[in-house]
């Protein structure tokens, strides 16, 4: 049987996680679709070409090597009656909730405030509230939202959390200072963080954005930036990536921008995570990031 890697990532990093998973899964593993494509009951992908999966004849079970699995939902030819996995790696969480507490630290301390001080020359010492009197609210509550639950909650920030089946949107953006849109981009999710929101939120909260960057409604935000009715934004994702050199958001007092960067997949462990779903989907147990199409999560 053959495995073969599916994705657009550059050369060497292709052929970096075609290494990886060979050796996880010890068989071979090809560079894209083999000679046979008819012999390929399995496929690990990152970013595929669109249609490429849709050549595939016998495919059973997709593995993707990303946690998020929205860009391959947006391939009209993305076969869905095969099973696909959404990759399932704690460290990825860890990272997440590094990130996410990174940030919320950051403007819980007011690093955008005295950063304008400084460059003012200013001395100015600001009224600084405990991490108790500081709520957060968590958009999304799935593997990346319970590991920044936990590590807020350590930290003693009061949490509270919307998710699909639980929750209360409009308690949740009236009590929360900061707001972190940790949501997969469904057509229910798409522009979430847009003026209806923002309208419902405390004025002056600030929003952290690590979901997608289809979660915001990218014309609604220096709006309410310059109204005060938000104080800050930290954007880690973007609806055009990278985000273009004359984009506004890059020189906005108010936005904080990182590269995508919150949480990455790490080739080896993503590689070792992979294989060992793969292990399941053969042995008949049920595997880990199991998408469900009705959803589109
Ligand atoms: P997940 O495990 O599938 O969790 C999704 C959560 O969102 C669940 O709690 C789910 O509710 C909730 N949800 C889904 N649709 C909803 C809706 N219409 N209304 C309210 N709640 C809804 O996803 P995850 O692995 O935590 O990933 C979350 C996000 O992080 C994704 O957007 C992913 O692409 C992004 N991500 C970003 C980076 C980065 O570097 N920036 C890295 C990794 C992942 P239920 O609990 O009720 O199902």
């Amino acid at each position: 049987m053959t495995i073969p890697f599916l994705s657009r990532l550059d050369p060497e990093a292709t052929e970096l996680w075609r290494g990886l998973l060979e050796l996880a899964l010890g068989e071979p593993v090809t560079l894209g679709p083999p000679d046979d494509r008819g012999a390929v009951e399995i496929a690990v992908v990152a970013n595929p070409p669109p249609g490429q999966l849709a050549t595939l004849p016998n495919l059973k079970f997709i593995q993707s090597a990303w946690a998020g699995i929205d860009g391959l939902m947006a391939d009209p030819a993305l076969p869905r009656h095969v099973a696909l996995a959404r990759l399932i790696d704690p460290t990825l969480a860890a990272q997440m909730a590094e990130a996410v507490a990174a940030h919320v630290l950051a403007l819980h301390r007011q690093a955008p405030a005295y950063a304008a001080q400084q460059a003012r020359g200013l001395w100015r010492k600001l009224p600084q509230p405990p991490t108790t009197g500081r709520p957060v609210g968590l958009l999304g509550y799935g593997e990346m939202g319970r590991a920044c639950g936990k590590a807020l909650t350590a930290l003693g920030f009061p949490v509270s959390r919307w998710t699909r089946s639980s929750g209360d949107l409009g308690e949740l953006l009236a009590r929360s200072e900061i707001v972190v849109n940790l949501l997969p981009l469904t057509p229910e999710t798409r522009g979430i963080l847009g003026q209806a929101t923002f309208a419902r939120m405390r004025p002056g909260a600030a929003i952290i954005n690590v979901g997608r960057g289809g979660h915001l409604a990218e014309a609604d935000l220096i709006p309410a930036l310059e109204s005060g009715q938000l104080g800050h934004a930290v954007l880690d994702v973007f609806e055009t990536e990278p985000l273009p050199a004359d984009h506004p958001f890059w020189r906005h007092p108010g936005i904080t921008i990182t590269p995508h960067a919150a949480a990455i997949t790490d080739p080896a462990s993503g590689a070792l995570r992979a294989a060992e779903n793969i292990a399941r989907f053969r042995a008949g147990q049920p595997v880990t990031g199991l998408v469900s199409f009705a959803t589109g999560y």
